[in-house]
């Protein structure tokens, strides 16, 4: 289910270590020279990631249904300015509470390369995180677009699984009121249950 989420996530990764690896040679200049290359690595990152999100979505969206209506230009923007539903955070604040924050720790000299590491392992598992919200709000799109009623839901079984996922396993819910993820990195799906037709 989330094979092309996972390649967004990871080229997304890729884009971020570029940029940290130029992050990591900027500790000896300036305050302000600091805190405007940190500001533009960031915003080259917000830019790479609302494109790939974009790719992801119109390809959740394609692989769920042929419905057509498709996705806007404004679907990404609104998925990262509001609150997650499982996570309640926002992307766009919590991305810039990113880049001030590690701004302030290079400024601080406390800007080891453990705390640079860090702060990449952190940006680089929330926008991971966000491909699989991304991926699951177009899917849910595109069934609603094209008349699905009902959904199941779909855990992945293994090991790691969590209770409360392993018991939704089959469940059947209507479109509009599918429960959010019960926890962050959560890996289940939805399915389109076709409507019986009426006779
Ligand atoms: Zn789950």
């Amino acid at each position: 289910m989330y094979e092309y989420a996972d390649k967004i996530a990871s080229l997304l990764n890729r884009k971020i270590v570029r940029e940290f690896s130029g992050i990591k040679s900027l500790r000896n200049f300036d305050e302000i020279n600091v805190l405007e290359q940190v500001s533009a690595a960031y915003e080259r990152i917000y830019r790479a990631a609302l494109e790939y999100f974009l790719r992801l979505a119109e390809r959740a969206y394609s692989d769920a249904s042929s419905a057509s209506a498709g996705i806007d230009s404004g679907f990404v923007r609104r998925i990262l300015s509001e609150p997650d539903p499982v996570s309640m955070y926002v992307f766009d604040s919590e991305f810039d509470r990113k880049r001030l924050r590690l701004a302030e720790a290079i400024r601080a000299s406390e800007g080891s390369n453990a705390e640079i590491t860090r702060s990449m392992r952190l940006l680089s598992s929330m926008l991971a995180l966000y491909a699989v919200t991304v991926a699951d709000a177009a899917t849910v799109k595109s069934y609603r677009d094209s008349g699905v009623e009902r959904v199941r839901w779909i855990s992945e079984e293994d090991k790691k699984t969590c209770r409360e996922c392993r018991s939704r396993n089959g469940k059947v819910y209507p479109i509009d009121k599918i429960p959010p993820k019960p926890h962050p990195n959560c890996r289940c799906w939805i399915e389109a249950i076709e409507n019986q037709p009426s006779d």
